[in-house]
């Protein structure tokens, strides 16, 4: 390029000589030359800055070689003779001006290679369109042929790139699907930082984030001391959900199954069902075996037939022959053995005292396991009831009075839970209906739709706040 430059400079000098022998001037911008300047009629002829011919100045090409006569001031942009060497117009050396126009973009140039080697291809394809649009003047032609072909380069990198990050993407999505983190994160850090859009940049994060879960699960499930068997059930279970197929993570599972069975067949032995059916109901499901589901079943009904026993509001046959089945499975459970002993003796002494009377055998709790206090509906085998008729009929099914207890009890305003399961009125009605009564109801009726038949129960509040269960009816579909 520069020995070109030079080359060129060179025999403009040459021409030069010839130019001002001639007296010819540089004229005004292309297209109005001759017929309004003033040096009109002086510039009727200009020389070659090639071969030295004059030609007349209305030419654009030398008649005898085809170069270019006219050329362009990089300062001010008037066309100069291509032999002159400096602008007419503004002064400018016009060989040093196009050396340092060259020289810029070529910089310029050299800048963007740099660019599109740091990946910044989009940036770097911009400025090209820029150099290659806007820089016309001829002594560039060379850097603009460069700069094309750089073009035509880096947007074939960049059209390369967009599809690598999409496959990557989709490579990635399927890694996620099959919950492999760890490949996916690495598929993605592979795409380079500005070829990461939104979708890909959150599902980076998103696995990132996962994975690193899972090694804090993992990290967690190596600490051996003060956590319990449960704890560590639960840890393993949010791996496995997190990463099903690690195989080690499913060792691990298993090993700590055997270790919980133990622990379990260990509570088994000192009759605590209940320690045992957590820790059993907390196997995470991929690793729970026959040996596993067999023993969740017993001890399932083991603590079923113990809370029977233990809590059951009055003695029945039915509580004697729950507790009666709890020592056949479990025969070496010594309180269970105490409390059916007890349970018959009651039933029988009952029994010749006054046969319609329920035994009472544990008492209500006050509240809840959710420390909701216990509603006198949820337990209305303990309530009171204006016959005994209607008590034994109430006690035959209490079931399928509980709803309708509960809806009756909202009528009464008696509930101890402040739980409204009305449906909604029309407020204008409502606040009519307010306005006219004053007092709480002191009867209500509860009619509940089932799946069997409609229950309806009447209870009447009494002056001690005692509710009493005054009527109940059950219609079968
Ligand atoms: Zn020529
Ligand atoms: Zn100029």
């Amino acid at each position: 390029m520069s020995d070109r430059i030079n080359g060129r400079v060179a025999s403009r000098d040459h021409a030069r000589k010839r130019h001002h022998a001639l007296g010819g001037y540089p004229r005004q911008p292309q297209g109005e030359q001759v017929s309004d300047s003033t040096a009109n009629d002086s510039v009727s002829v200009v020389v070659c800055g090639r071969c030295g011919v004059s030609n007349t100045a209305t030419r654009k090409f030398c008649q005898e070689c085809g170069a270019g006569l006219w050329e362009n001031c990089p300062t001010c942009s008037t066309d100069c003779p291509a032999a002159d060497s400096f602008c007419g117009n503004c002064g400018e050396d016009l060989a040093a001006a196009e050396r340092l126009l060259v020289q810029e973009s070529q910089e310029q140039l050299s800048a963007i290679e740099e660019m599109s080697r740091k990946g910044e291809l989009e940036i770097a394809i911009q400025k090209l369109r820029a150099l290659t649009n806007e820089q016309t003047h001829p002594c560039l032609e060379s850097t603009r042929t460069k700069a094309k072909k750089l073009l035509k380069q880096i947007v074939a990198e960049r059209d390369h790139m967009v599809q690598h990050a999409a496959d990557a993407m989709e490579r990635a999505k399927e890694l996620c699907d099959r919950k492999e983190y760890t490949c996916a994160v690495g598929t993605l850090e592979e795409i380079p930082k500005p070829f990461r859009d939104t979708h890909i940049r959150s599902l980076l994060v998103d696995t990132r984030k996962k994975t690193e879960r899972i090694q804090e699960l993992k990290n967690r499930l190596r600490k051996r001391e003060g956590v319990t068997e449960l704890q560590r059930l639960g840890t393993i279970d949010q791996l496995l959900t997190l990463c099903p197929r690690d195989t080690r993570v499913i060792r691990s599972a298993v090993e700590l199954r055997e270790r919980v069975m133990k622990v379990v067949h260990r509570a088994l032995r000192t009759c605590q069902y209940q320690t045992a059916l957590s820790l059993l109901e907390a196997i995470p499901s991929q690793v729970v075996n026959k040996a596993v589901k067999k023993t969740q079943i017993q001890v399932t009904e083991l603590a079923y037939l113990a809370s029977e026993l233990e809590l059951a509001p009055h003695v029945t046959p039915a509580t004697i022959e729950a507790g009666k089945r709890l020592l056949r499975f479990d025969p070496g459970n010594q309180r269970a053995k105490r409390l059916v002993e007890q349970m018959i003796k009651r039933h029988e002494s009952a029994k010749t005292k006054s046969p319609t009377q329920p035994v009472p055998w544990s008492p209500c709790p006050e509240q809840t396991s959710l420390d909701a206090p216990v509603d006198v509906a949820s337990m209305p085998s303990r309530t009171r009831f204006v016959s005994l008729k209607l008590e034994q009929d109430f006690s035959l099914h209490p079931g399928r009075y509980y709803t309708a207890c509960g809806l009756a009890l909202q009528g009464l305003g008696a509930t101890t839970v402040g739980l409204n399961l009305k449906p909604g009125r029309s407020r204008r009605f409502t606040s009519l209906y307010h306005l006219m009564r004053k007092k709480p109801f002191r009867k209500s009726w509860g009619i509940a739709i089932g799946d069997g038949g409609i229950a309806a129960v009447c209870l009447a509040l009494k002056d001690d706040a005692q509710v009493i269960i005054e009527c109940c009816q059950f219609v079968p579909h």
